[in-house]
């Protein structure tokens, strides 16, 4: 039997992969997505959206405004020693989690015509003449266009070419997640520093709150690389982390963890195939935005794949448009949110800082502003 051939192969199902099969599959395109876990799973991510997202998420069809989650408009942060700030968000935001949201995404998608292939890796990904050839333990498939959209780390970079050697002063972070019962006011996302390392808390759905920390690895290995160790010696010196700590009610016997987190630059296409999402770049999590990031990249992919696949452009055409674009909307606020990552986690300079941000608090706002896009 003949191998159909897709319009578009999509390597990763989380935001980025997902909203952009729905579009794709939406304007008529054959499109055929590929997730190596299975869905509803759960995701280290502080499960904050901005409210960039909101209308992109309900015009694509998923109905946000009746799903019963908290809208978030207000911040919290705090330094180490627990000097903190309060600011309004001016777009704000709203929490919900990533098990409830991919998971109706991958239903959607199914039901406008994609064809979703769960638990399936795919191991390597090469052009031949006009198409691509993706290759999973599950078989073999072949499409016109291919995206990855395969977040932060993935065995994919090496046959992409894009496995960089580490340079000197990288940082590799770990990344920390529980769902908890606390109390908290349900419109405010709260943001406590604590010695290199930040942690995120506020409310998603299902009634429960998203508590998620990022922090430099030596913090783990001077820990002994036990959690429980680095959260009490180091976290908890974070008077409102200490009281977190010790009187919520944390749903996971486990946290889920991913390590070997970076920051490194990276390319939006490789070898042809178009990337999005934290695959093509991703922005600190302290900025909470790297979901809208994602999604909105999709958002621009989507209209110049269907002119390339109308003959409107050509394949060099498509890659260069998304790349130029992909770094106009993106880049200032990714080099931002690097600017604010460095000042995080550091105890006299947080201190100092929160310090001067209540005595100027429109520069707070500001700062705040940057790391928010427009919606789209
Ligand atoms: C600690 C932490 C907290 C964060 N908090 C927030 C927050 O509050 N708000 C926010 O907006 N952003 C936050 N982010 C960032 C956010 O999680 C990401 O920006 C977002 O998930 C990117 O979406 P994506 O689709 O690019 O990648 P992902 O959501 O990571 O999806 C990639 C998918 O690809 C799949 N995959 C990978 N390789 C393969 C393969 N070879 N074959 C098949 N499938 C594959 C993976 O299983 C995964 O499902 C946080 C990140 C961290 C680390």
């Amino acid at each position: 039997m003949e191998q159909k051939i897709f319009d578009c192969a999509i390597i990763g199902g989380g935001l980025a992969g997902l909203t952009l099969a729905i579009q794709l599959a939406d304007s008529g395109c054959t499109v055929i997505l590929f997730e190596k876990e299975s869905y509803p799973f759960h995701k280290v991510c502080g499960e904050y959206i901005s409210m960039e997202s909101y209308s992109f998420l309900e015009r694509i069809g998923i109905p946000l405004s009746s799903m019963h989650i908290p809208m978030i408009t207000e911040v919290l942060v705090s330094s180490v020693n627990g000097n903190s700030l309060t600011r309004k968000l001016d777009m704000g935001g709203f929490g919900i989690r990533r098990y409830t949201l991919d998971a109706a995404m991958a239903k959607l998608a199914v039901q406008k015509g994609v064809t979703l292939l769960e638990q399936t890796k795919v191991t390597d990904i090469k052009r031949e003449g006009d198409l691509f050839q993706i290759k999973t333990a599950q078989g073999n498939f072949s499409s016109k266009l291919a995206c990855g959209a395969f977040g932060k780390s993935s065995v994919l970079e090496r046959p992409l070419g894009r496995l960089t050697a580490k340079s000197a002063g990288e940082k590799n972070y770990v990344g920390v997640k529980y769902h908890v019962k606390t109390d908290l006011p349900d419109n405010r996302i709260e943001l406590h520093n604590f010695n290199d390392g930040y942690c995120g808390i506020s409310k998603v759905d299902g009634d429960v709150y998203c508590l998620c920390y990022l922090t430099g690895s030596e913090n783990l290995s001077r820990s002994g690389n036990s959690i429980k160790t680095m959260e009490r010696n180091i976290l908890m010196q974070n008077p409102f982390l200490q009281r977190y700590f010790t009187h919520s009610h944390f749903l996971y016997d486990e946290p889920l963890t991913i390590s070997q987190v970076t920051f490194k630059r990276k390319s939006q296409v490789a070898n042809g195939i178009l990337i999005l999402g934290d695959a093509a770049g991703s922005i600190a999590p302290l900025c909470g935005n790297g979901m809208s990031l994602a999604m909105h990249a999709s958002f621009i992919a989507a209209p110049l794949i269907l002119d390339f696949l109308k003959g409107r452009l050509t394949h060099q055409e498509l890659c260069m448009i998304y790349e130029k674009q992909w770094k106009e909307h993106f880049s200032k606020r990714i080099k931002t949110g690097e600017r604010i990552q460095h000042l995080f986690g550091k105890n006299i300079l947080t201190n100092a800082a929160i310090g001067t941000l209540k005595l100027f608090p429109k520069l707070a706002d500001a700062l705040i502003s940057m790391t928010h896009g427009k919606p789209f």
